[in-house]
């Protein structure tokens, strides 16, 4: 049924619609078409369990992979109304904090598309994420309800009591039919607490989190900088794992298990390790069913797998025993099982349960008890057999695999970047849009210079609608003539932010001084910060006091603009990542997994200026020396540099007069004018005295590097041809590949 049938039928009149209105007619159209699509089939099913779904507005994309968008928009332009105005009506579900939740959402689609039988499950956060808003340049969080009274949530009719120490929960599952390429869906199942209380949220993110019946799902990852906070979080996560449990095993049973081969019918993948109590709670159910110990141990560790997604100390989950007894008692018994067997079985410290300070390690039970374990770049992987986790790969050798990381093109592509998707199909047919690789086939007119002038026009025109959107919906006006330098993705200091800012300031004095670029360049960031994170909100304040001053500075303002983005989510990204003229993906090398945000900009014809780290790597080794620009040291270095205690940031300082003036400069009049001398002293201090992720050894390559880029950038018919050779070779970063990596090697659907 086509969409002017449908308001036919139901007796609505688009003319006299509302936008909202129509908005909302849509929606429900697109929902019973999305419901009326096939799902995958077959005896196994795989349930990708994750706290994070960052899978963005979701009606552009419905349209496309129901191949209805074209026949949807010439109805309502027939009534007099725009697509685009509806889309833009649409709230984004914040479920998701970043990279990794927006790989979950990658993975739903691929998953859909290549029509394996497939679901996600997670929690349906009512404020998620929280909304960033800037005021006297710094950020603050407001609570971001994206469940209006007419959304993608479908109710369903499955709910269970999910028992913890102090009190029972009832759960509610929703569903969002999540479509793929030909229409194909998978669900994502959202379970959601019945007593959830939206009224404990007034205009902060602040709220009573001793009260679960009426917080559990409020928002996503509450501040863990407190213990009430963190206990929430237990709460959380085993209510979403309980609830998961509870699905797996009725599904299983109904597509014909005798939960003795729930292995074959069923196959969890533990997105991190927030979901890893599925493993003691499916034992715990196991066992209810009157399957022993040893056999209930070994169904769950088949029907498991891990995958790791840091390296990063601090973000590796351990709870301290206490809390989970007093959470989640019923799984004490459990745990306590898995610790005493791995005790026996190991001597080694490294590898145990439970520590010597009593906190239990969330990746040990994952490693311990399923079948495999990723990494999620080459790199990555390497770092977690040959040091972070090597006592664990050398135990298990044959359970340690690498999934690069991969995309989902139909959202980062065709419908992020209809005109460069539009070309490609000229040029190479439709092909690439089920087989990525026939990105390959572009490569033949690296030297058309035809070509290479309409991708040149594209970006240009994707520039311009840039600018567009930015004075619309920010209220900030950028110069569509200049270089479109981009960094987009949480801010952390291992991401490096203060890096780039550090060369921005540097570039800003040396304009004072009369030096000027061959062209105006428009440095431009998107990144929340942990609302507990004080350095990382430091950072954010010194970018925004640095926008306000080149901003004010009549003769900067012309040659260099610095932007940051309110609210950085899917809809900005996708709004960036096709105007992106540079791509900076500048981490400490060896701390980032592998990024995702490096592939959507790559793919959309921008150019990396990166260190040799998580998929960097892989993206250098496709598109060669020559297409990418690479800087800083490597993560041997890095590792080594750890390792001996080596590294006084403050020599490094005395040593190189750039360091010296930019870090000075951060705690100077102009800044202070526009800023606030406590943050700024203390980002200062921190860079002087710590510099824990090595921002001044990589300045002197970043700077050179940086201003070779912009060099070559005045080669415009080099540069094209340098994008054309990145978007050619960006087919191995489809997600549909990772998805089949994994079902070959882990999951065996
Ligand atoms: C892709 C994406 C990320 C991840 O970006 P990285 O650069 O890989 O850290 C984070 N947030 C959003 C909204 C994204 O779309």
């Amino acid at each position: 049924m086509n969409f002017t049938k449908w308001l036919e039928e139901k007796n609505v009149d688009l003319t006299s619609c509302t936008d909202t209105e129509a908005y909302n007619s849509l929606l429900a159209f697109t929902q019973e078409a999305a419901a009326k699509q096939v799902s995958g089939e077959g005896k196994k099913r795989i349930y990708y369990v994750s706290a994070e779904f960052l899978i963005g507005r979701l009606l552009t994309n419905n349209l496309l992979n129901l191949g209805i968008y074209e026949e949807v928009a010439s109805a309502l332009e027939a009534a007099g109304k725009s697509l685009g105005a509806l889309e833009e009506l649409e709230p984004e579900p914040s479920l998701g904090n970043g990279g990794l939740g927006r790989l979950a959402a990658c993975f739903l689609d691929s998953l859909a598309s290549l029509g394996l039988n497939g679901a996600g499950i997670g929690l349906n956060y009512h404020c998620g994420l929280f909304h960033q808003v800037f005021e006297n340049n710094k950020q603050k969080e407001t609570p971001d309800f994206w469940i209006g009274e007419k959304s993608w949530l479908k109710k369903t009719e499955i709910s269970y009591p999910i028992s913890f120490g102090d009190c029972t929960i009832w759960s509610q599952m929703y569903d969002i039919d999540v479509t793929g390429y030909d229409g194909r869906t998978i669900p994502l199942h959202l379970f959601d607490a019945k007593s959830v209380d939206e009224t404990m949220v007034s205009d902060t993110i602040a709220f009573d989190k001793s009260d679960k019946l009426r917080s559990l799902t409020l928002f996503l990852y509450p501040d863990d900088s407190e213990e009430q906070g963190r206990l929430l979080r237990i709460y959380q996560e085993y209510f979403m794992v309980a609830n998961g449990a509870r699905l797996i095993l009725k599904e299983s049973v109904e597509r014909g298990s005798n939960l003795h081969d729930l292995y074959d019918y069923a196959a969890v993948q533990i997105n991190d390790t927030h979901p890893t109590m599925i493993i003691p709670e499916l034992i715990r159910l196991l066992m209810e069913e009157g399957i022993g110990w040893d056999e209930a141990v070994e169904i769950v560790t088949k029907t498991c797998a891990y995958t790791n997604h840091t390296i990063l100390a601090e973000a590796l989950e351990t709870w301290p025993y206490e809390s989970l007894e007093k959470v989640v008692p019923q799984l004490m018994p459990i745990i306590d099982r898995l610790a005493v067997r791995v005790r026996r079985q190991f001597k080694d410290p490294q590898v145990q349960i439970l520590d010597d300070s009593d906190r239990i390690h969330m990746a040990h039970i994952d490693i311990h008890f399923s079948h495999s374990t990723n990494g999620v770049a080459y790199l990555h992987t390497e770092i977690l057999k040959n040091s972070e986790l090597k006592a664990f790969y050398e135990i298990y050798p044959e359970r340690f695999n690498n999934k690069t990381n991969g995309i989902t093109f139909r959202r980062w592509l065709y419908s992020a970047n209809p005109e460069l998707t539009a070309l490609l199909e000229k040029l190479i047919g439709d092909d690439f849009k089920k087989d990525a690789m026939e990105l390959e086939k572009l490569a033949v007119y690296e030297n058309n210079p035809v070509i290479l002038k309409a991708l040149l026009d594209i970006k240009d025109a994707n520039k311009k609608r840039l600018a567009a959107w930015l004075k619309e919906e920010k209220g900030v006006q950028i110069p569509t003539d200049s270089i479109y330098d981009i960094q987009i993705k949480r801010l952390h200091e291992y991401k490096r932010q203060q890096m780039n800012v550090l060369y921005l300031i540097h570039k800003y004095l040396e304009i004072k001084k009369g030096n000027l670029p061959k062209r105006p360049i428009t440095a431009i960031f998107g990144a929340k910060a942990a609302p507990a994170y004080t350095i990382a909100k430091d950072i954010i304040h010194l970018i925004l006091c640095l926008q306000e001053l080149t901003q004010k500075d009549p003769l900067v303002s012309k040659w260099l603009r610095v932007i940051m983005v309110e609210n950085y989510n899917v809809t900005a990204a996708e709004k960036l990542i096709p105007a992106a003229d540079i791509s900076e993906q500048i981490s400490l090398a060896s701390k980032e997994a592998s990024g995702t945000g490096n592939m959507k900009l790559m793919l959309n014809g921008a150019l990396t200026l990166g260190t040799e780290d998580g998929a960097n790597v892989e993206i250098h080794q496709l598109v060669g020396d020559e297409n990418i620009y690479i800087f800083g040291d490597d993560s041997d270095t890095v590792i080594k540099r750890y390792q001996d205690w080596s590294y006084r940031s403050r020599e490094y300082y005395e040593a190189d007069q750039r360091i010296r003036a930019a870090v000075d400069f951060i705690t100077s009049e102009e800044v202070l004018a526009v800023g606030c001398r406590e943050n700024l002293e203390r980002l200062q201090k921190e860079l002087l005295n710590k510099d824990w992720f090595m921002t001044f050894p990589d300045f002197d390559s970043y700077v050179k590097t940086r201003e070779r880029m912009y060099d070559d950038y005045e080669e415009r018919m080099e540069w094209a041809k340098k994008t054309l050779i990145n978007i050619s070779k960006a087919g191995y970063f489809s997600s549909d590949r990772t998805i089949s990596e994994y079902n070959k090697e882990i999951w065996k659907l």
